[in-house]
C-alpha cells in the first residue's frame, strides 16, 4: 500500500474490498511514523491502544460483510488542543504536559463513530497561539516539503502529517488562520468551517468567539467527507448551529458555471510576494475558464484587521487561560508556601513567552479605563469588517485571495519578532472575525518548489460553494502537476 497516496475515499474502498485490513494499515502507518516523524516532529503523542482497538472493530464489521461507516478505517491525527479521553492532551503547553482528559471532544466522538482511527495527537503552537509552530512548549515542527522551513501554525503538526503521509486526514483549529495558513505552507487542503458549524465541545479554548475546528486532507473531497461527519448541532455547545448538514462531498466536482467570484483589491497590494501573486492569479484564471464571472470587489477595512484580531483574541485568551491555576489541570509548582505563590509559579513555569505576552496584552485591553479605548473599539471595527463581507456577498457567491503573503519562511526567521509573525496572518484574520468559512487549496509552487495556497471564502454556512470552487483550482493544478492524492 502506498501510504502517501491514500485518501479518505481510497482508504475506505480498500478496506471494504479487503485489499488490506484496518489493523495492517495501522501497523504500516505507525512504522512510517516511527521512521519519518522524528525528523519532522509532527506527533506529540501516539495513541496505539486506542487505534488498534478501533481497527479491530472495523475489521470485525468488514469481516462479517456488514456495511461500513463513512470513514471506516481512515487513519487520522488530532491537534493536541482537542480533548481525547485518556489520551494525553497538552495544547502544546508544558502546563498540560501530564493532562489526560476525562472525556472526548464531540468531533472526536463523531469521527470515531464514523469509523475513523485516531493515530495520535499533533504538535501545535502553545494554546494555538502562533503562525509557525515554533511556540510549541515541546519542540518545533519541520515542514515536510522543505525541512529548513516552518510548517505554519498553529496547526503545524496537523498540516505536516498530511504532507508527510503519516496520516490520511487530520483535525486542526483556526482562530485567525491556523488551519488555512499551515495548509498553504505545507501544500495540503485545509478547511475552516463557519463559526457554529462544528461543535467546540472538548476544544481547549483560545478565543471562544473565533475558535473553529476543521479538517485537513490531501484533497478537497477529503475535507468535505470529514466535515460531513463533524458538522451539526451539539447540545453540549450552545454556539453550535441548528443548520442542516448537506452531503458536502456531493458538491465537489459540480460545475461552477455562472458563479460570481469576488477578487478583493486590498489583497493584491504591497507585501504580496510576486510568485504568490502569479500562482493565485493563475488559479483565478482557471475559475474564469471554468465559467465563473470574476468580479473586482473591495473589503475596505482590511487594513484594520490585524490590530482588531490581536485585541479580541488576546482579551478572550486572557480570560480563558485563567483556569490554568495549578489546581484543576496539569502541573503544579513544587515547594510553594502560599496560594498566590502557587498560582504565580505554576503559570510562570507552565506558560511560554508568547502565551504570557498575550495574557498581559489581553488583560490590559480589558482593564478599567482601557476597555473602551481598545476592546470595545476592536469590537466595533469587527462589525465593520463583517459588514464589508455582507456587502461583498450581496454581489458575489465566493471570494478568492492568496492564503498568505509569502510561502513558508525559515525556522527562526521571525521567531524574535512578534509583529512580523502577526503580519503573516494578514489574509486570514478578516474571515475569522466575520465567522465565515474559508478553504486553502494548493494552487502552485514557487521557483524554490514551495507550495502556494489559494484561499476561497464563502457566505455563512455555505461551505458547499467554497468546496466546489476550491475543487476547480485543485483539479486544474492536478492536471498541471500531480503532487497530491490520485482522485482529484
Ligand atoms: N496565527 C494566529 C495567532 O497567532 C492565529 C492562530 C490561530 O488561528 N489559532 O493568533
Amino acid at each position: 500500500m502506498d501510504l502517501e497516496c491514500l485518501t479518505v475515499e481510497s482508504t475506505r474502498t480498500a478496506i471494504a474490498e479487503k485489499q488490506f485490513t484496518a489493523s495492517a494499515l495501522v501497523d504500516s502507518f505507525y512504522e512510517k511514523v516511527r521512521h519519518d516523524d522524528p525528523d519532522i516532529g509532527a506527533y506529540l503523542t501516539i495513541s496505539e491502544e486506542r487505534a488498534y482497538a478501533q481497527a479491530e472493530r472495523i475489521d470485525k464489521v468488514a469481516g462479517e460483510g456488514n456495511p461500513l461507516p463513512p470513514l471506516a478505517g481512515v487513519p487520522i491525527a488530532v491537534k493536541d488542543v482537542i480533548s481525547t479521553k485518556g489520551v494525553r492532551t497538552t495544547a502544546g503547553s508544558k502546563l498540560l504536559a501530564n493532562y489526560d482528559p476525562p472525556y472526548d471532544a464531540t468531533v472526536v466522538a463523531r469521527l470515531e463513530s464514523a469509523g475513523a482511527i485516531i493515530l495520535g495527537k499533533t504538535n501545535c503552537d502553545e494554546f494555538a497561539m502562533g503562525s509557525s509552530n515554533e511556540n510549541s512548549g515541546f519542540h518545533p515542527v519541520r515542514n515536510p516539503r522543505d525541512r529548513t522551513r516552518v510548517p505554519g501554525g498553529s496547526s503545524g503538526g496537523s498540516a505536516a502529517v498530511i504532507a508527510a503521509g503519516t496520516a490520511v486526514a487530520s483535525l486542526g483549529t483556526d482562530t485567525g488562520g491556523s488551519i488555512r495558513q499551515p495548509a498553504s505552507f505545507c501544500g495540503v487542503v485545509g478547511l475552516m468551517p463557519t463559526y457554529g458549524r462544528v461543535s467546540r465541545y472538548g476544544l481547549i479554548a483560545f478565543a471562544s468567539s473565533l475558535d473553529k475546528i476543521g479538517p485537513f486532507g490531501k484533497t478537497v473531497k477529503d475535507a468535505a467527507l470529514m466535515l460531513e461527519v463533524m458538522a451539526g448541532r451539539d447540545s453540549k455547545d450552545s454556539t453550535s448551529a441548528e443548520v442542516p448538514v448537506p452531503a458536502y462531498a456531493d458538491f465537489v466536482g459540480q460545475p461552477v458555471t455562472g458563479l460570481r467570484i469576488g477578487v478583493p483589491t486590498e489583497y493584491f497590494g504591497e507585501g504580496l510576494d510576486a510568485e504568490v501573486r502569479s500562482a493565485v492569479e493563475g488559479g483565478i484564471q482557471k475559475l474564469a475558464e471554468a465559467g465563473c464571472e470574476i468580479v473586482p470587489i473591495s473589503l475596505k477595512h482590511t487594513a484594520y484587521a490585524i490590530p482588531t484580531y490581536y485585541l479580541v483574541a488576546t482579551a478572550e485568551a486572557s480570560s480563558n487561560l485563567a483556569r490554568f491555576d495549578g489546581v484543576r489541570y496539569g502541573i503544579r509548582a513544587k515547594g510553594v508556601k502560599t496560594l498566590a505563590e502557587m498560582y504565580r509559579r505554576t503559570r510562570d513555569e507552565g506558560f511560554g513567552a508568547e502565551v504570557k505576552r498575550r495574557i498581559i496584552l489581553g488583560t490590559y485591553a480589558l482593564s478599567a479605563g482601557y476597555y473602551d479605548a481598545y476592546y470595545l473599539k476592536a469590537q466595533k471595527v469587527r462589525t465593520l469588517i463583517t459588514r464589508d463581507y455582507d456587502e461583498a456577498f450581496a454581489k458575489v457567491d465566493a471570494i478568492v485571495t492568496p492564503t498568505t503573503p509569502t510561502p513558508a519562511f525559515h525556522l527562526g526567521e521571525k521567531a524574535d519578532d512578534p509583529l512580523a509573525m502577526y503580519l503573516a496572518d494578514i489574509f486570514t484574520v478578516t474571515a475569522s472575525l466575520a465567522g465565515i468559512p474559508g478553504l486553502s487549496v494548493p494552487c502552485g509552487k514557487s521557483s524554490e518548489g514551495l507550495p502556494i495556497g489559494l484561499q476561497v471564502l464563502g457566505k455563512h454556512f455555505d461551505e458547499a460553494t467554497v468546496l466546489r470552487v476550491g475543487h476547480v483550482v485543485e483539479h486544474a493544478l492536478a492536471g498541471a502537476q500531480r503532487t497530491v492524492g490520485d482522485d482529484v
